[in-house]
């Protein structure tokens, strides 16, 4: 079997042939753009044999330029009939070894991803996440890498989702999953995308997020950080510290040391302030 082609027209062929139509639940919005295709592993810094992680290959368009670059992919994909075809086009690819492919879903329960790709993670160098990611796998994925050393990442998403993940203290859709973010890596939000480049085109508005590890690993617990956020930000009619001082004493006492008011909003606490306050509770020992 040759390799699908990019393209609109095209898309729609490969699709029909294999009696395979997009399912708007799975998130299924091709990129049908070649020059965008082309263009990312190059915005994504991908270099010849770099590990990365591929999430939803779809017809492998995107695969394809990062084989082409010359890195070493894992690409995991939820759809049978995907990862039927997928094994057809890239037979070489899979036999080689250039690329390995997991049928299954990304995310695992609690904070995990798929097992396969938990033990792939370890096994080598840290990957590079390059992907056009599924709208409902985005923010569940995002939460998932906080604590993953990284080598960067480059993901098109929903630009709302984007955003939030990019917010900065005060701004909006600043809560915990930026703060988690900003505390690992630098965020920024990269070009927008317009919807003709995906067929079918998404009603909603997308664009790149850039992820780029901050070298300095933040010794706090990120299981710990991410309760106190979820306390402070699950109840914000209440006032924040006399309300965290129930369940976090600790991060209570020093967040008021290190001068936040007792009726602080949650969302003009910065950053470092709430990685003082997780890193301040005490883990009981067992
Ligand atoms: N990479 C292709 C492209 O850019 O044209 C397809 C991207 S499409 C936005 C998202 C892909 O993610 C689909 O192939 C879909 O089946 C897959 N997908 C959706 N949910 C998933 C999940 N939970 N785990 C793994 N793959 C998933």
């Amino acid at each position: 079997m040759t390799f699908p082609k990019d393209g609109k027209r095209e898309v729609r062929a490969t699709l029909e042939q294999h009696g395979l139509s997009p399912n708007k639940k799975l998130g299924q919005n091709f990129l049908v753009d070649p020059a965008l295709l082309d263009a990312i592993p190059g915005d994504a810094g991908v270099q010849a044999g770099d590990r990365v992680l591929e999430v939803g290959p779809g017809l492998g368009g995107l695969t394809r330029r990062l084989l082409g670059a010359g890195a070493r992919v894992l690409a995991v994909e939820i759809d049978h009939g995907f990862v039927r075809l997928l094994r057809e086009s890239l037979a070489s690819e899979l036999n080689s070894g250039a690329l390995g492919l997991v049928e299954g879903d990304v995310l695992a329960s609690g904070e995990s991803l798929h097992p396969e790709v938990e033990d792939w993670w370890k096994a080598g160098p840290p990957p590079r996440l390059v992907a056009n990611l599924p709208y409902s796998v985005s923010g569940p994925f995002l939460g998932r890498l906080p604590g993953r050393s990284l080598a960067g990442a480059v993901l098109l998403l929903q630009r709302e989702v984007a955003r939030k993940a990019a917010a900065g203290v005060g701004e909006e859709g600043y809560g915990p999953l930026s703060i988690r973010l900003a505390l690992r890596f630098s965020v920024s939000l990269g070009r927008k995308v317009p919807a003709d480049v995906f067929w079918p085109r998404p009603k909603v508005e997308s664009g790149f997020l850039h992820l780029n590890p901050l070298g300095d690993e933040k010794d706090v617990e990120e299981g710990i950080l991410r309760e106190v956020l979820r306390d402070a930000f699950g109840q914000r009619r209440k006032r924040l510290l006399p309300r965290l001082e129930k369940s976090f004493p600790e991060a209570a006492r020093r967040m008021r040391e290190l001068g936040i008011p007792d009726d602080a909003r949650p969302e003009t606490v910065a950053p470092s302030v709430w990685w003082e306050a997780a890193k301040a509770v005490r883990i009981p020992s067992s």
